[in-house]
């Protein structure tokens, strides 16, 4: 499985859109890695979670054939997550030689948001409810089961467990400490990576986002149970500029945990 990080900051990008922080002009001045786009993982080349507004870039930046990607999960509706009026640009008008539909998986306000923007009569598009503990089989290789989130108490925020040809994928973000459902859930499971929120960086809380306190403990849960399989590493994402961690102090505060610490434009085999 080839994990792409398009994307790793939180909704505000990191440098901020508008932001004039110390943080913000630290990571203009300094430039590389420091640099992050709203959040999204691409899964071998055909396979997506979340549709961020820097999407565009995204293609632009790391050379992206967005046409290949067959079915996008919709973590929830949030705008660094979901930007479904650029979705409207896979359509006849719009986009040329697709062959097939692109299937959108999501909870209900996620299919709202898309439905809103998208004409399902050009066939260019299919939409998916899902819930959360229900798994889908996706193609013949792949299934996705959504768990739940504790992100926002007004919709039902889904992280996903990805199994594809022998190896698995938690895909735990936007959240705060894992709902007890989804604890009970992982029980007993294992996988070959675990990509986690740490929105809130050396901030205290562990309520709708994590911090890297929260991520070091799910590590050594992840250990004591066994749940992270050999080479398995947990990838820590989505940074916001209010963390005021620069990537290089990220990496020395997880790297002695064998944890790695995401930025745009990595690559990551499973
Ligand atoms: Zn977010
Ligand atoms: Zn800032
Ligand atoms: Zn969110």
């Amino acid at each position: 499985m080839k994990l792409h990080f398009l994307g790793t900051a939180a909704a505000e990008g990191w440098p901020g859109l508008f932001c004039r922080c110390e943080h913000c002009n630290k990571a203009k001045q300094l430039g590389g890695k420091n640099i992050r786009t709203r959040s999204s993982v691409l899964i071998d080349d055909t396979f997506k979670v979340d549709f961020p507004p820097d999407s565009y870039y995204h293609m632009l930046r790391d050379n992206i054939d967005m046409a290949a990607v067959e079915h996008l999960f919709i973590t929830h509706t949030h705008t660094d997550h979901l930007h479904a009026a650029d979705l409207e640009k896979r359509s006849p008008v719009c986009a040329a030689g697709i062959d097939k539909p692109l299937h959108i998986y999501g909870h209900d306000l996620a299919l709202q948001s898309c439905l809103r923007e998208l004409d399902l009569k050009t066939n260019r598009y299919e939409l998916h409810l899902i819930h959360p503990f229900r798994t889908v089989q996706v193609d013949e290789e792949t299934r996705v089961t959504p768990l739940l989130a504790d992100h926002d108490k007004r919709q039902t925020c889904l992280l996903y467990f990805i199994e594809k040809r022998g190896k698995a994928l938690l895909y735990g973000n936007d959240s705060g400490w894992f709902p007890q459902e989804t604890w009970d859930w992982l029980e007993g499971k294992s996988f070959d990576a675990a990509i986690l929120d740490c929105t809130k960086g050396p901030l205290t809380g562990r309520r709708n986002h994590m911090n890297i306190e929260a991520i070091l403990e799910i590590n050594i849960i992840f250990q004591d149970k066994q749940m992270l399989r050999d080479q398995g590493r947990i990838i820590a994402t989505h940074f916001s500029h209010n963390c005021g961690m620069l990537h290089e102090d990220l990496e020395r505060e997880f790297n002695p945990h064998g944890i790695l610490v995401a930025f745009d434009g990595m690559i990551h085999h499973l």
